[in-house]
């Protein structure tokens, strides 16, 4: 069995308690995991809040910390391979997938070491002619990162690359659930050497998240998961009034209309729905197709769900590999079947696939029978696509805004004037025109109403992890006028 420790204050040592980790592709263990109790959070918080008033880390330029930051990109890539054995072992993710995302996980370090210096303050043209008055841009203090099971190293990177550009120090929890990885990153942490303190990780469930996110040191709780542990944080957040940002779950819309390039459309969707088994937050989950269509794309979408090749996560020709829990592949099970009782008609897959692991086939359900069927309206995070039909423009905007959700969207269409009211019209943080599930250090990505608040990557993510101070420097030297009267 591997072993996997955590990190707090540059110091690898075991947690509290331990856990066996299940390789998802069989059902049996394969690791052993340190697993975090209150105590051990509170000590990563408190190094994390002496790291950041440390000379070593608080007297550093801007320039220096974004040196550390290229030296973490470039191991990061060199470590890529190991990374992607280890995110495929402990997550069940294929190998594919995973050896491409983590050699791109590099490039969201380069992009944040790269702005660590451009983050800048600002001088006032203010209304009084003996004082200069500018505005400093600080970082905010201790973040806490909790990510969830699925891309630990990239939802992690996009909070840990703006907080350490910007001056913060981090206590990062992985999820309990597939933490290898990220465990396995803290070498590479210390190996480019951030002074001790300035990022701990660590794993743990709830008790552990809940001792992080209530803890009187944190100032910032950056979180990525589900909108029911979204509401503790923000109930915990109470405790410390830390700011928080939250990365959550989605019900998107894929949208076809009849003029769209079908095959294009219908490629599209797969990557949307099936890639990472649909346990992606921004997974195309409901498939919206103008009627005059619709049987041609669930035609190719069929063909294409059946000739997903399914099989070991770690086979590079695999496309479908395991889920990553049995809880995952049972509650879906669940949501599937009772979308059948509730009128959807299943066109492919919808039971388990039979043998060991935790295994789950493409399952297309046309629900144009059943708009609320629960597969339409709840986030499963697997490869269920609901499908539904439309008349025209108005009825498909409908539907697509029919969520509280907001995080992603997909729009098919050759008419530019369409596209263009389309992307007016839906509400959610992402809209991708002809193309979908595309990502990027440079671009924002973040939703509203149930799939959260503030936003991850590009230049905005590094500010959201400072605060500004407002300095007032009188340059008169003549007394200071009569102190009862504000100036
Ligand atoms: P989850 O909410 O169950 O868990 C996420 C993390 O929160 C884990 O590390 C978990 O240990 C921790 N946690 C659990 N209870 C906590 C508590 N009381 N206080 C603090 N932390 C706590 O989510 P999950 O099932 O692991 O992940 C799936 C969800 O994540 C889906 O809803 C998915 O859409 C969402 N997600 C969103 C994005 C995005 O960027 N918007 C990306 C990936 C996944």
């Amino acid at each position: 069995m591997e072993r996997f420790q955590h990190y707090i204050d540059g110091r690898f040592e075991d947690g509290a308690g331990s856990f066996e980790s299940l390789d998802p592709a069989t059902g049996q263990p394969w690791a052993v995991t340190s697993m975090a109790d209150a105590g051990d959070v509170d000590r990563a918080v408190r190094a994390a809040a002496r790291a950041f008033r440390a000379p070593e880390w608080a007297g550093l330029t801007a320039s220096a910390r974004g040196k550390l930051l290229f030296r973490l990109a470039d191991l990061v890539q060199q470590s890529a391979p190991e990374l992607a054995r280890l995110e495929t072992r402990d997550t069940g993710k294929i190998i594919r997938e995973t050896s491409a995302q983590i050699a791109y996980v590099a490039e969201y370090y380069r992009y944040y070491a790269g702005l660590a210096d451009k983050i800048e303050g600002a001088h006032l043209p203010i209304d009084k002619p003996d004082m200069e008055v500018w505005l400093r841009r600080e970082p905010v203090g201790v973040v806490a990162a909790i990510v969830p099971w699925n891309s630990q190293l990239f939802l992690s990177a996009v909070k840990l690359g703006p907080a350490l550009a910007a001056g913060c120090t981090v206590v990062l929890k992985a999820s309990e659930d597939g933490p290898a990885p990220l465990l396995a990153f803290a070498k590479l942490v210390d190996q480019a050497g951030f002074p001790p303190g300035v990022v701990n990780i660590l794993t743990g469930g709830p008790d552990a998240g809940q001792a992080l996110t209530e803890h009187p040191q944190v100032a910032h709780i950056a979180f990525t998961g589900g909108p029911e542990t979204a509401r503790h944080i923000v109930r915990a957040s109470a405790v410390n009034l830390a700011k928080t940002s939250l990365e959550l779950g989605g019900k998107s819309p894929f949208i076809v209309f009849a003029d769209a390039d079908l095959d294009s459309a219908a490629n599209a969707q797969v990557a949307g729905i099936f890639a990472a088994t649909g346990q992606s937050c921004v997974a195309g989950s409901r498939h919206l197709v103008q009627h005059a269509v619709k049987d041609q794309m669930l035609a190719r979408l069929k063909a294409a769900a059946e000739g997903v090749r399914i099989g070991a996560p770690e086979a590079m020709e695999t496309e479908i590999g395991p889920l990553c829990t049995s809880r995952q592949r049972d509650r879906i099970q669940r949501i599937v079947d009772a979308s059948v009782q509730a009128g959807a008609r299943l066109i492919t897959g919808g039971k388990p696939v039979e043998g060991a692991g935790f295994y789950y086939p493409p399952t297309i359900l046309d629900c144009s029978g059943a708009p609320d069927a629960p597969c339409v309206t709840e986030e499963l995070f697997g490869p269920v696509l609901s499908v539904v039909g439309f008349d025209d423009e108005t009825e498909a905007l409908a539907l697509a805004n029919a969520t509280n959700y907001g995080l992603a969207s997909g729009v098919f269409t050759r008419d530019l004037s369409r596209a263009h009211r389309m992307i007016r019209g839906i509400h959610a943080g992402i809209v991708w025109v002809n193309t979908y599930r595309a990502v990027s250090p440079i671009a924002p990505f973040g939703g509203h109403g149930l799939s959260g608040q503030g936003r991850e990557g590009g230049m905005a993510a590094a500010l959201d992890y400072t605060t500004v101070k407002t300095v007032w420097l009188r340059t008169s030297d003549d007394p200071i006028p009569d102190p009862f009267v504000m100036r």
